[in-house]
């Protein structure tokens, strides 16, 4: 059963061939039996979830049921789940049973969907190897020496496992589509405000969007129609009708015109991936596609703004965490300020301090202007290098990252390193789009992604070019061959 996708499993529960109870057993199974190698959950809930299949599968009896039902899922461990453990990967969470349900979790839930458990992270997503977090690090299903990427590397790993059939993840910087590259799956970040971040725990509220990290873009399709839509709970939520993204995918691609963004084909780009996704580009051209070069010449401020922008934010949001309301307290405090003090200091980890640091100063009288405000100007002209770009073309495509990843171990020698290999992921935050993450071959076994990324609102085409490039290829359909 863990060999199919979201989409032919729906169709098995539809014909009865299977029950989702018989199918959350089996991952629940897979999840005992093999995260033990790759701690990609922190929290399994395996009696709420077979409580939720029966419900399914009684649902599907009365002729309730919808793509989504009785399927099971996993939740990255930002998403606010109502009693139950919703840690952020921190040891400030650690103890935190959330009294309320995130708008996307409820939505999935909603629609009759089965969590099995939350996933592991970069702390407060944090990183970019899911290796930040107060429960350890999450490894790869494709070398176990290796980092799944972050900071949804549980997600990714458990995806590309087979734990589940699809997960959800978070994106500020390229959190969906980094490890969704580096584990081989698919994963969408929708544009911002696309999907509610009402109950999804901050990092950067003017960068952070949900996401489905799935097997396909057809799964992607299915699970954001679940997820996305108004909600009156976040005021950046963007009040559209949700199209049927699963309808528009057998859509054909001729006429459509591809920008190569020059930038990202440049210094520091490994030649195998180089190879890899140009072998991709020649795929989508046999589709009918026709390809140019486009240049996006703020690229190289992408990552030095969203270094000021994001832990500016962050330094804000983490500031609730403050050892009285909720989350860890430091034993016995002498005072007020020491309670702060030792609480924080305790209860964070390193680079989630590093973040807060950096924000605070950047966003400190005297520094403002030089710092955050500037880099408020840059993201301005990341924005419209991009706006350009799809005055001549339709969509940009280039790799999601510029090598196959990280060692275990090897980032938290050089953290700088670390942050700029998200050189490709990150402008599209500050600009707001739309962007997915497709497998695209292999280098010494490790999954290389190739990235798409679109005009505001475009999922459907984003969508719609991934699973036609998916009929063509096989990439997505791999899988790591200790947890076959
Ligand atoms: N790697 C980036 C960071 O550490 C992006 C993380 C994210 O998208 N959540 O900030």
């Amino acid at each position: 059963m863990h060999k199919q996708t979201l989409a032919e499993l729906s169709r098995a529960l539809s014909s009865g061939a299977i029950s989702s109870v018989a199918l959350t057993e089996h991952f629940l199974a897979r999840i005992q039996k093999y995260d033990p190698l790759l701690n990609s959950l922190i929290t399994t809930t395996a009696e709420q979830a077979l409580s939720q299949a029966k419900m399914a599968d009684e649902r599907r009896k009365q002729g309730k049921a919808t793509a989504l039902t009785g399927i099971p899922i996993v939740h990255k461990d930002l998403f606010c789940t109502q009693g139950v453990r919703t840690s952020c990967a921190s040891k400030m969470l650690d103890n935190f049973i959330s009294p309320y349900e995130s708008t996307v979790t409820q939505k999935l839930a909603d629609a009759g969907m089965v969590m099995l458990g939350k996933t592991n992270m970069d702390e407060f997503a944090m990183g970019s190897t899911s290796e930040t977090s107060f429960y350890g690090p999450t490894k790869n299903p494709w070398d176990l020496e290796h980092v799944p990427g972050g900071s949804s590397g549980g997600s990714a790993a458990a995806v590309a496992a087979r734990l589940a059939p699809i997960a959800t993840g978070s994106d500020t910087g390229g959190s969906i589509r980094q490890p969704a590259s580096l584990c081989g799956i698919t994963g969408l970040k929708p544009t911002y405000g696309r999907i509610s971040r009402f109950g999804m725990i901050a990092f950067a509220s003017s960068l952070d969007q949900g996401g489905p990290m799935a097997q396909t873009a057809e799964d992607a399709a299915l699970l954001l129609e679940g997820m996305a839509g108004f909600d009156p709970k976040d005021s950046t939520s963007a009040d559209l009708p949700v199209p049927r993204y699963s309808d528009t995918l057998n859509h054909d691609l001729k006429g459509l015109r591809i920008g190569l963004p020059r930038e990202f084909f440049a210094e520091g780009l490994d030649a195998g991936v180089a190879s890899l996704i140009q072998a991709a580009v020649k795929e989508l051209e046999k589709l009918g596609a026709s390809v140019k070069e486009v240049t996006l010449p703020s690229t190289s401020l992408a990552v030095p703004a969203y270094y000021v922008i994001a832990p500016a934010e962050a330094s804000s949001n983490l500031s609730r965490f403050d050892g009285v309301r909720f989350g860890y307290r430091c034993a016995q405090p002498k005072d007020l300020e020491d309670l702060y003090k030792r609480s924080r200091g305790e209860g964070f980890g390193a680079e989630v301090k590093r973040r807060i640091m950096i924000g605070t100063y950047a966003l400190s009288a005297g520094y403002y202007d030089a710092y955050y405000l500037q880099a408020q100007k840059v993201r301005r002209l990341i924005r419209q290098d991009y706006d350009n770009a799809f005055h001549e073309v339709d969509v940009l495509i280039g790799p999601t990252t510029p090598s196959t990843g990280f060692r275990l171990g090897e980032s938290a020698r050089d953290p700088l390193a670390m942050y700029l290999s998200d050189i490709y992921t990150i402008g599209v935050n500050l600009a707001g789009l739309p962007a997915m993450s497709l497998p695209a071959g292999f280098i010494n076994g490790l999954p290389v992604g190739l990235q798409l990324i679109g005009p505001h609102f475009s999922e459907a085409k984003l969508l719609n070019i991934g699973h036609q490039y998916q009929t063509v290829t096989d990439w997505h359909r791999q899988q790591p061959a200790q947890f076959a």
